[in-house]
């Protein structure tokens, strides 16, 4: 059982390193800083966007641009805020020029989404367009044939509901997808009071043992549990 003590703190930890990441120079060399992800670290709900924008960038916090001001709406068109839920990006930097991130830079920072799910533990990840849709369900299937219907996703050890939708900047200047949009967030109170997935049944790791030597004299006694300390 994790306490949101100790999710906070390696939260941190893992925000201390992904700060001085340079595994993409290019990005490194551009950014104004890293966009680690922000919100509640016991959050059910977790949202996946892209990368941070030139506002992102800027204030180093996800989804503060007109695309974020979108996200709110439709949070709080279902009673929920920003607090409530903790969002983060494929990408923590900002590609210059906004420009789609390369695959190569997707592989680089997958660590620290990962890394993110696993101490938040979400019951619903909730991911924003196609990048990170195709990052978390592991296929090139894009968001048009995917969003507004949830399945179940395994991530490391844990199980997820993963539930794409479109990216709010996507809808910001086709009506016709901002309809959408809202459409599939309405589900959301309903998935999120839904059971958590089953969770996947963890192998044990079998372990060779090397085997004993034999006692120079086995004595005619065989220890009694009490002796060995078993209950
Ligand atoms: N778009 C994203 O995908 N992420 C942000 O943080 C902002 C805009």
């Amino acid at each position: 059982m994790v306490t949101t003590e100790t999710r906070r703190e390696e939260l941190k930890a893992v925000y201390t390193t992904a700060r001085s990441c340079t595994r993409c120079p290019q990005l490194a060399a551009t950014r104004t800083q890293v966009v680690f992800g922000a919100g509640n670290a016991d959050a059910d709900l977790m949202f996946v966007g892209e990368a941070p924008g030139a506002k992102e960038d800027e204030r180093g916090l996800p989804f503060v641009g007109a695309a974020g001001k979108m996200l709110e709406d439709l949070l709080a068109g279902v009673g929920l805020s920003r607090e409530d839920v903790f969002i983060a990006n494929v990408l923590k930097c900002r590609p210059p020029g906004n420009r789609d991130p390369a695959p190569i830079e997707i592989e680089n920072c997958q660590d620290y989404l990962f890394r993110q799910v696993e101490l938040i533990q979400p019951k619903v990840i909730c991911t924003l367009g196609n990048f990170s849709t195709k990052l978390l369900r592991g296929d090139p299937t894009g968001i048009t044939r995917l969003h507004g219907r949830r399945e179940r996703c395994v991530l490391g050890t844990r199980a997820v509901w993963l539930y794409p939708i479109h990216h709010p900047a996507a809808a910001l200047y086709t009506r016709s997808l901002q309809d959408t949009l809202r459409e599939d967030f309405a589900r959301l109170p309903a998935l999120l009071a839904e059971p958590a997935p089953d969770q996947p049944v963890l192998e044990p790791v079998a372990v060779a043992l090397e085997p004993l030597p034999e006692p120079d004299d086995p004595g005619d006694e065989t220890p009694g549990a009490e002796q060995l300390g078993l209950f």
